[in-house]
């Protein structure tokens, strides 16, 4: 079992931490507020007062933080005090320019490191059903899996440093695209007299089928566990939609791909959010369209 630092401890990286105690790691906790401290503690977490004691002499230090500017500031912080050869893996979901500086500031003290953000939502951390896409090279991935483990259900090789986060904002951007088509075609059903069952019965089964529709229907009824049965709460709140999407948006400038869906996805989320809706599950942005008409 390994000593672990893991600063972060907030809707995701808290019930994260818990499920590292309780698969009998030894988990120093550190994080801004003392809230999240006090619940870590109480899981059995023991408290570290700053992040640099949370990684003195540890094997393995895991962040999960909101942003690429706070995991950058953090490992600027941590890194000077990381021993040579800790695996330090990044959980956030940020972006790639800050995960390469990461990886370059850990490589510069003798660390292993590997991006590793995460689906599955804060469910998937209460549970340790998180799917993990992770980058890194081979040894660091080796040794990250079984750390890994107790927090997720499967850890997907991605490739090199970065393409667990570029697998990541890869697959929300899908996620985006997908949802709002999946919106617009049950709206457009509806007007044209089509029950919401129907069109599930067709597409669910069909080659318009995808995730938006099958587990995340956006209509009540049909797949009774989706957020539209439940006045659309949080799920996934289209506030970290918005995030993911400007990621996303960020990767394709730095890399030069056309996304013109991408980005269309991510004004109109924009605009859900601007609308006061930030915290509404992201297959609300259906009623964005069920209060427009051509
Ligand atoms: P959160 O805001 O609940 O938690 C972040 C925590 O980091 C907070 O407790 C905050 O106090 C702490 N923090 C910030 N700066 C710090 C610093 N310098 N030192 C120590 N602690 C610091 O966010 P979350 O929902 O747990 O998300 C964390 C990451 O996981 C984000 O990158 C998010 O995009 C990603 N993610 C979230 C979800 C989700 O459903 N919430 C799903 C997938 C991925």
């Amino acid at each position: 079992m390994a000593t672990i630092g893991f600063i972060g401890l907030g809707n995701m990286g808290g019930p994260m931490a818990l499920n590292l105690v309780k698969a009998g790691h030894d988990v120093r906790a550190f994080d801004l507020s003392p809230d999240t401290i006090k619940i870590a503690q109480e899981g059995g977490c023991s408290v570290a007062d700053t992040a640099i004691d949370a990684v003195e002499d540890a094997e393995v230090v895991i962040t999960m933080l909101p942003a690429g500017k706070h995991v950058v500031a953090v490992y600027d912080e941590i890194c000077p005090y990381v021993s040579a050869h800790t695996l330090m893996i990044d959980c956030s979901t940020i972006d790639i320019e800050s995960a390469k500086a990461a990886h370059d500031m850990a490589a510069s003290v003798g660390a292993v490191s590997v991006d590793a953000p995460v689906s599955g939502g804060i469910m998937g951390a209460i549970n340790g059903t998180l799917t993990f896409m992770a980058g890194g090279n081979d040894g660091a991935l080796d040794r990250a899996e079984p750390i890994l483990e107790p927090m997720g259900s499967r850890t997907v090789r991605c490739g090199a440093v970065t393409a667990g986060q570029a697998a990541k904002v890869c697959n929300n951007m899908i996620l985006a695209v997908t949802m709002i088509g999946t919106c617009e075609a049950f709206e457009m059903g509806k007007r044209l007299g089509l029950e919401d069952q129907a069109l599930f019965d067709v597409v669910s089964t069909a080659s318009g089928q995808s995730w938006s529709t099958t587990t995340y229907c956006p209509v009540p009824g049909p797949v009774p566990t989706s957020p539209a049965n439940n006045d659309y709460k949080p799920g996934f709140a289209a506030a970290l939609m918005l995030k993911d999407l400007g990621l996303a948006q960020e990767a394709a400038e730095q890399s030069g791909a056309s996304t013109p869906l991408g980005n269309h996805a991510y004004e109109l989320y924009q605009k859900f959010c601007a609308d006061g809706h930030g915290d509404v599950d992201f297959s609300g942005i259906i009623k964005m369209l069920q209060s427009e008409k051509k």
